[in-house]
């Protein structure tokens, strides 16, 4: 069985190979099958304004809904489809789709919510990635400022004039950029200012606790505080409780994701959430700015 799958490839079914490697080599076969038979979905987490209380945007997570295994995490998936080049075709998937959805979004509610969608290292790197993404916008016919695209910083270190040439090329496209998970990376504040980027996600484990953890709250300030200073907008991740929306409006903190809010909502699901739970939101806000 194993010599038909290809030469070189017998080895990897002996007994004394690593459990992890036989694995991600199942899951790369797996993926392969999923991409032919679109066995993926794209799930909607929303962004709140904590100001207004009123819906900002929403992330695009991709979701595989596996025939046998279920629900798998991006977290278990898109490691392996880095590393074995699938994610390149999953992103312009992954890309096409949230657009599509964008242009029914603001199109049904005729307003000019921003979808943010994670972009890979690997498609990073890839020299074709700004003319995937404008394919993406002029099929769906959606105004460039609806998508966001999220990078991290370690996409934007090692050769930063070639990643500042790529972020130029997709950034000429009109379109928003933020860097995710901001504070865990090793990105050099010098650069930072040079980098066209719009927005700044606060990683979630700066967020989480807070109020007990004051080296938190500082390191949080302060990275609101530069992203001001540089004209960016803040989002902070994995907001969970009242306690972080208290410290993050009082820290000029606009923009909230996180469970608090909503998880991740299938397309489906989320309406629902625009036409009742926002109203709750609103309600809610409001009575916290008259105290
Ligand atoms: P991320 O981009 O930082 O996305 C945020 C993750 O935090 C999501 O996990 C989301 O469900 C989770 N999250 C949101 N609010 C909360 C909260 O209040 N508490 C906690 N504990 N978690 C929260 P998810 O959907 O499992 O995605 C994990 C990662 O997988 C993402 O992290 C992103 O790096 C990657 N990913 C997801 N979709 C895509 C995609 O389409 N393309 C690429 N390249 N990567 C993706
Ligand atoms: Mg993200
Ligand atoms: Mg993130
Ligand atoms: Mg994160």
């Amino acid at each position: 069985r194993a010599k038909a799958a290809g030469r070189n490839t017998h080895y990897f079914f002996t007994d004394d190979l690593d459990k992890a490697v036989k694995e991600s080599l199942l899951i790369e076969s797996e993926l392969r099958v999923a991409l032919r038979e679109l066995q993926f979905e794209l799930y909607y987490q929303p962004q709140v304004d904590l100001k207004t209380g009123k819906l900002f945007g929403f992330e695009a997570l991709i979701r595989w809904n596996h025939p046998e295994r279920g629900m798998v995490s991006p977290a278990i998936f898109i490691s392996v489809a880095e590393q074995s080049g699938l994610i390149v075709e999953l992103g312009e998937w992954v890309l096409a789709e949230a657009s599509m959805f964008i242009a029914r979004l603001n199109e049904k509610y005729n307003e000019n919510y921003t979808v943010a969608v994670n972009l890979s290292a690997r498609q990073f790197k890839d020299k074709g990635v700004a003319s995937v993404i404008r394919s993406s916008i002029i099929n769906a016919r959606i105004k460039p400022e609806w998508l966001d695209i999220e990078l991290t910083e370690s996409m934007l270190m090692g050769d930063i004039s070639e990643a500042l040439h790529q972020l130029d090329d997709i950034k000429a496209l009109g379109v928003q950029m933020s860097i995710d998970d901001f504070g865990t990376g090793y990105s050099s504040l010098s650069y930072l200012k040079k980098f066209p980027v719009d927005t700044l996600k606060v990683d979630r484990a700066f967020i989480k606790d807070i109020p007990e953890d004051t080296d938190d709250m500082a390191i949080s300030d302060a990275i609101i505080a530069m992203a001001h200073k540089l004209k960016m907008k803040v989002i902070a991740e994995g907001v969970e409780t009242p306690e972080h929306v208290e410290f993050l409006i009082k820290n000029n903190c606009q923009i909230g994701q996180g469970y608090l809010f909503s998880p991740p909502l299938s397309e489906e699901k989320l309406h629902q959430f625009i036409e009742t739970e926002q109203k709750n939101y609103e309600a809610l806000f409001c009575r916290t700015e008259q105290k």
